[in-house]
């Protein structure tokens, strides 16, 4: 069961789509323009995105771009278009997999699965020791196995990007790690901007509930790095 978004404008595929995928018990919400998507998957963390390539705001390898900036939820585009060559630059472009329309849900469906696998499989993997171990720090509990974090008892709606970010610096509380180190082990960068991190950081504060002004778990040191601590002076323990 995931929980999905489909951007798809033509009312008749859209409808078959939410039809389909809800009675594959999915958690289903849609919109029909580029602009939309990117507003849900900004407030909304989802497992995975449906993305048709014409749609009628922006052209679907701009929309790729435009999501990319913005989040790192799994993409599979759904296309109309049979061309190898677009479908390899978007594959570059950060696209995780593609469909051919027409295209069958048994397809879609396996598809979906191979994506989730790959995606859910890739922090911590299985069996290894100290890895998948539940981070406390504070009130605030990271469960890296079941991808899962609460701040004082309450679950966080996180993004994939932004509950690697957060466990990745639970796993190290107290200690300040350079923006380089979360770039390689977070984006999996051997270089970026330091927009990436920051712009996750800021939404990642904003659902910790705090401000970069006035920070109680999320530390920023300017030019050197970020660190996560319990918020002093209200007795945390890691
Ligand atoms: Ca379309």
């Amino acid at each position: 069961m995931a929980s999905v978004l489909v951007v798809e404008d033509d009312q008749f595929v859209r409808s078959a789509l939410i039809r389909h995928l809800t009675e594959a018990a999915h958690t289903v919400r849609s919109v029909g323009t580029a602009l939309e998507a990117l507003r849900e998957v900004a407030q909304v963390g989802f497992d995975v995105v449906i993305l048709d390539l014409g749609l009628p705001d922006l052209d679907g390898a701009e929309a790729l771009k435009m999501l990319r900036g913005v989040t790192d939820v799994p993409v599979i585009i759904a296309t109309a278009r049979d061309d190898e060559a677009e479908i390899v630059r978007l594959l570059n472009a950060g696209a995780d997999d593609y469909l051919v329309k027409p295209f069958s849900v048994a397809h879609l469906s396996a598809r979906m699965a191979a994506v989730l696998r790959r995606t859910t499989g890739e922090f911590g993997g299985s069996g290894d020791s100290g890895g998948d171990a539940v981070l406390r720090v504070g009130g605030l509990v990271v469960d890296p196995q079941r991808r899962m974090a609460q701040l004082d008892g309450v679950v966080l709606d996180l993004t994939r990007r932004e509950f690697d970010l957060l466990a990745y610096l639970a796993g190290r509380p107290g200690v300040v790690v350079p923006r380089k180190e979360l770039l390689a082990e977070v984006w999996q960068l051997s270089y970026g901007d330091d927009q990436t991190i920051d712009v996750h950081l800021s939404w990642l504060r904003r659902k910790l509930g705090e401000t970069a002004a006035r920070p109680r778990y999320l530390h920023t040191l300017r030019g050197v790095g970020v660190k996560l601590e319990p918020p002093q002076g209200e007795g945390g323990r890691i």
